[in-house]
């Protein structure tokens, strides 16, 4: 039997690369390399590269963007697989985007056709693939708004999935349950609403404005570090009530922004090493020179003890750890 890396040479050619460093494939600009990794630039190369890790009992990671992925200094010792499939259509009022294609086109593509509902995707960092397994969302959209279906590569045979059986919630979905965590995504289906081209066109350039007011760009960071922190009574967060004034926006939504909690702690702009909250969103870590993987899981951990310990709230990453 020829060796992993022998088989993926042969079926892969230059795509396939050993020891690639993760760091620059990653928006926190922070990891080692992956011992294998391959590009694949169309849907079968993303089949056949999961079949190869299947064959030879390697784990594997599909990477989209990597703008939501924390890589270990050490790396990662199996297959990385980059989803640079980005094609990309339309019919009607249905659009199709591969995984690797790149949210922020999607959205400009359709507005441009005069198709509404996905301009918010406009400023968001990372592809599809990204977007559609952790239903990304800002600006008052999010995917699971306007998905139809998933194509899935699931235990070795490529699946439509309706989006009802996509298990959505804030910032969830099947593919971070137990069972499905190895389920790729192939492609993903849109169904917009026919509307003024100039409206859509406008609304993509409030929506970039909009993203430039509020968060540090730019830098080096994974976006949203923590996910909000949900609550169904106010008995769940006695702590923090004695404590501080909770805005009456949240109080509605039963929703904490964890930028605000990190706020209200006063932890902007701390420091660790060269990984810093940053000074203008305490959502965001960034990596302000060289910092390790280790620099910013220093910072997560202080900033969720601070948060338990002073307000008893236990805040969750939203960040996708790879090596760890
Ligand atoms: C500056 C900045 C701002 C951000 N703002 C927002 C925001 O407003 N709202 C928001 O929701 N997010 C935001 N994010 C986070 C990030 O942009 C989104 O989560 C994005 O959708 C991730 O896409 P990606 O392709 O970069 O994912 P990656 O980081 O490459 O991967 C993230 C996870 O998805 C998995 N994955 C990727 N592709 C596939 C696939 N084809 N099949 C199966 N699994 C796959 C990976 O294995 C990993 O677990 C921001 C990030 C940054 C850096």
């Amino acid at each position: 039997m020829p060796t992993t890396a022998d088989k993926l040479k042969e079926r892969f050619g230059a795509q396939y690369k050993d020891n690639e460093s993760l760091a620059k494939h990653v928006n926190f600009r922070i990891g080692g390399p992956a011992k294998y990794f391959v590009e694949a630039r169309s849907t079968q190369d993303l089949i056949d590269a999961v079949k190869i890790a299947q064959e030879y009992a390697l784990p594997y990671f599909i990477l989209g963007g990597g703008s939501n992925t924390l890589v270990a200094d050490e790396g990662y010792q199996g297959l990385v697989i980059k989803a640079a499939n980005r094609n990309t259509r339309y019919e009607g009022d249905l659009v199709t985007a591969e995984a690797g294609v790149i949210s922020a086109t999607v959205a400009r593509g359709s507005a441009d056709k005069g198709l509404r509902g996905f301009e918010w995707a406009v400023s968001l960092p990372g592809t599809i693939g990204g977007a559609v397994r952790g239903n990304a969302g800002c600006f008052g959209g999010e995917v699971k708004d306007n998905l139809v279906s998933v194509k899935l590569l699931r235990d070795g045979e490529v699946i439509d999935v309706p989006a009802a059986d996509m298990h959505y919630g804030y910032r969830h979905s099947v593919l971070k349950e137990s069972g499905h965590e190895q389920d790729v995504i192939l492609e993903a289906t849109f169904k917009l609403t026919p509307g003024d081209r100039t409206e859509a066109l406008a609304l993509i350039e409030k929506n970039l404005a909009g993203r430039k007011a509020s968060q540090p760009l730019g830098s080096s960071s994974a976006g949203c570090m923590f996910k909000n922190y949900e609550y169904s009574s106010d008995e769940e967060i006695q702590k923090i009530i004695s404590k501080v004034e909770i805005p009456q926006a949240m109080k509605d939504m039963h929703r904490l922004g964890a930028g605000w909690i990190i706020d209200q702690l006063g932890l902007k702009g701390t420091k660790m090493g060269e990984a810093q909250i940053a000074p203008q969103h305490g959502n965001f870590l960034l990596n302000v020179g060289h910092a390790s993987a280790r620099d910013i899981v220093t910072l997560i951990s202080f900033v969720k003890t601070r948060a338990r310990d002073e307000f008893g709230v236990q805040l969750h990453e939203e960040v996708q750890y790879l090596g760890f």
